[in-house]
């Protein structure tokens, strides 16, 4: 039977990669929900939505459309028609990202269609509220967390790679900016579910964190 895997943490601990070397090693489809936040965000900065205006983000979502298209395993976030992967990316998006990860209108929508995708298992999805609120019965959850300075190091090499570098001391900033939101807002904080496994990938190897989380879900499967 294909299970469900959830996988959630902190801002740049690596739960994309570790996701998408799941999803390959058991042949399951690989979700970004953060993609999904962040294409709302890059909606609402578009038409310059002030998120803190009520009517203003209804209308916003009413416009809104999140389509995906599969790219190997990987289910990829187009925002109204268009792969916009690098701008999800930018420092502009992920300024205002938390912040509108905190409206219970976004989050509900999001939910949705984050149950849907997943609704015949065989799935692995990451984000903040996947364990907790979005998959509370997936058989295998895991909790990532990573040292500060090596998830700085992480996203600074991340935003290089992009085109767009960006000094240390600003990326530290927005992490643990969105780390504070996203653990202190009233919707779905991040919080480590009930049975959830949690795995400090500071000191392991991509392929070490890989083999330990496949085994695991070997075991679930
Ligand atoms: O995973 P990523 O860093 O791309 O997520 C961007 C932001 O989206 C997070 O900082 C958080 O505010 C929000 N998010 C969320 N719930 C999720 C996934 C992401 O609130 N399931």
């Amino acid at each position: 039977m294909p299970i469900t895997i959830a996988i959630d943490g902190f801002s740049s601990c690596g739960k994309s990669t570790l996701a998408k070397d799941l999803a390959a090693s058991m042949g399951y489809v690989y979700v970004d929900s953060g993609a999904m936040y962040r294409a709302v965000t890059l909606h609402f900065l578009r038409m310059s939505i002030d998120v803190n205006d009520a009517d203003k983000v209804e209308q916003g979502l009413s416009d809104l459309r999140l389509d995906f298209r599969s790219e190997g395993t990987h289910q990829r976030v187009l925002l109204n028609g268009k792969i916009v992967e690098k701008e999800l990316r930018s420092m502009a998006v992920n300024k205002l990202v938390s912040p509108v990860a905190t409206l219970s209108n976004v989050r509900a929508e999001l939910v949705r269609q984050q149950q849907y995708i997943g609704r015949n298992g065989g799935i692995v999805m990451d984000g903040r509220d996947i364990g907790t609120v979005v998959f509370p019965d997936a058989e295998l959850k895991l909790f990532i967390t990573a040292d500060t300075q090596e998830r700085v190091r992480r996203r600074v090499e991340e935003l290089k790679r992009m085109g767009s570098p960006t000094p240390a001391k600003e990326v530290e900033t927005n992490l643990s900016e969105r780390d504070r939101i996203d653990s202190t807002r009233d919707d779905s904080p991040l919080r480590k579910a009930k049975g959830v496994v949690v795995i400090d990938n500071t000191n392991l190897t991509r392929e070490e964190q890989a083999a330990m989380c496949l085994a695991l879900a070997k075991h679930r499967a």
